[in-house]
């Protein structure tokens, strides 16, 4: 009878703590997931849900909920799991690196362009990465794939699909113009030039595209890149610096010359050729060529008398180097007004925007810079516009009268120009895709 007794309170006690174990694990599981569930109402709020380009689709019905992908993801709160289900967060973050593809154990994420509700605009290439123009190619991210690794990829066979079919007695200066120095131009400049191909590279910026202007200094690579002229690189969690002195030694090694702040503006065919036209009025002809642009356009200039200036910038990189500037900041977009506010405790900033009121920020920003304003930490100048820019100098027109203010610095955040107005200028087809798959593990 005491040996039952002692039986019944052994196996009882382990239930008992078996239960309670359970317990204890599902109250910190829904405790979770109720975090989750609050940070998806507040980026619901925020604008930040919907995704805007590449993100990870989850399927349901395959994730087994163990937030590989969440630790797997470079970014903060993409994604999270809810109810043993991962879910995304702040779907418009995401950067499209895929590291949460490849961590996923059971295969239940793929990587997609544009929503049912948000459509995004692809141009239409075949599997040589021709366009429609025939001799026009795409390469990297604008013809939807994204990541370093892929796009350094599609630069490479981009170009050697080019190869085959060159025209060899074109009467052109170039056999090929690519165009864009990002991971895909840099990669098509190396094959080129490995291969003999007579090219030139045009940039409207600087070496290393995107990756160039990186809010964050991490880079993750999900898988080795390799880089014509150079071979295998094995960086798989590396730096922004890391990375562009990389292409730029490539680059020199290989001794090619990157056109940088070489806008194209426009592409002509003119007979079996092309002729690539620069804002800066140069004309370049070529038999074939690459656009390797990116999705990322061009910032919309201001066309202020002075603009040209150095001191004239139309992204903010490393703003913890600048302090005691005078600084006006150009716009009332979520950009303008998170580099304000990421200036203003250092510098002395002025905000001018064109429209009376701010009308189209996220919350957050709203409620920040309306207490910068308050604060006199920002001097707010809605309804106003530049009109000069010189060494020293801003001069603002508002209401017909003239704002003189001292000046170091100008940072212009007056949207960008989508590559899709270029494209369809150049007779290059775009479709608007809802929810495109760019890559699963089914491909
Ligand atoms: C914040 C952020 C973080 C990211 N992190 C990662 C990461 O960790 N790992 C990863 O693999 N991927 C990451 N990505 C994605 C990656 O950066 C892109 O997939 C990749 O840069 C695409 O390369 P690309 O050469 O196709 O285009 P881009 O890098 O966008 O380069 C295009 C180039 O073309 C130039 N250009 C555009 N229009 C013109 C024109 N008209 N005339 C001349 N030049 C022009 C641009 O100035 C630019 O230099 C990240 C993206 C972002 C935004």
């Amino acid at each position: 009878m005491e040996m039952i007794l002692e039986e019944i309170l052994i196996y009882g006690g382990g239930l008992l703590l078996c239960v309670l174990v359970m317990f204890l694990y599902v109250k910190t599981k829904s405790k979770k997931s109720e975090i989750v569930e609050r940070k998806i109402e507040k980026a619901k709020e925020d604008g930040v849900y919907e995704p805007v380009s590449l993100y990870p689709f989850i399927d349901p019905n395959s994730c087994i909920g163990g937030a590989a992908c969440v630790s797997a993801c470079p970014e903060k709160d993409i994604i999270g799991v809810v109810n043993g289900k991962g879910v995304l967060i702040n779907a418009s973050n995401c950067v499209g690196h895929g590291a949460c593809f490849h961590a996923c154990p059971v295969e239940a994420i793929s990587l997609k362009i544009g929503t049912e509700k948000r459509g995004v605009d692809l141009p239409h290439v075949n599997q040589n990465f021709e366009t429609n123009i025939k001799g026009i190619f795409i390469a990297g991210e604008l013809g939807g794939m994204g990541l370093i690794k892929n796009s350094v990829e599609q630069g490479k066979q981009a170009i050697n699909n080019i190869n085959e079919i060159i025209d060899k007695n074109h009467t052109a200066s170039h056999d090929i113009v690519i165009i864009g120095a990002g991971p895909a131009g840099i990669s098509a400049s190396l094959q080129a030039k490995k291969i003999g191909l007579k090219f030139l590279t045009l940039e409207q910026d600087s070496l290393g595209g995107t990756v160039f202007n990186f809010p964050r200094a991490k880079v993750v690579m999900t898988s080795p890149m390799e880089l014509p002229g150079h071979g295998k690189v094995k960086l798989f969690e590396t730096s922004k610096t890391e990375l562009l002195d990389l292409w730029r030694t490539v680059i020199a090694e290989n001794e090619i010359k990157i056109n940088e702040n070489t806008k194209v503006s426009e592409i002509k065919k003119e007979g079996n050729n092309f002729v690539v036209v620069s804002e800066n009025g140069e004309y370049f002809s070529t038999n074939k060529v690459l656009l390797a642009i990116g999705r990322r356009g061009s910032p919309r200039k201001l066309n202020a008398k002075g603009e040209e200036l150095e001191k004239v910038a139309y992204r903010l990189l490393e703003p913890e180097l600048i302090s005691k500037k005078q600084i006006l900041v150009v716009g009332g977009g979520d950009s303008a007004i998170e580099n304000a506010l990421l200036l203003a405790p250092e510098n002395n900033v002025t905000l001018s925007y064109r429209s009376e009121n701010f009308n189209r920020l996220k919350p957050k920003n709203l409620e920040k810079i309306k207490e910068a304003i308050d604060q006199n930490l920002i001097r707010m100048e809605f309804n106003s516009v530049v009109s000069t820019i010189t060494e020293h100098e801003v001069v603002l027109t508002k209401n017909e009268e003239e704002l003189r203010f001292e000046n170091d610095l100008v940072y212009i955040f007056a949207g960008g120009e989508l590559p899709t107005q270029f494209l369809k200028k150049s007779g290059i087809e775009i479709t608007q895709r809802f929810g495109y798959t760019v890559k699963s593990h089914n491909h």
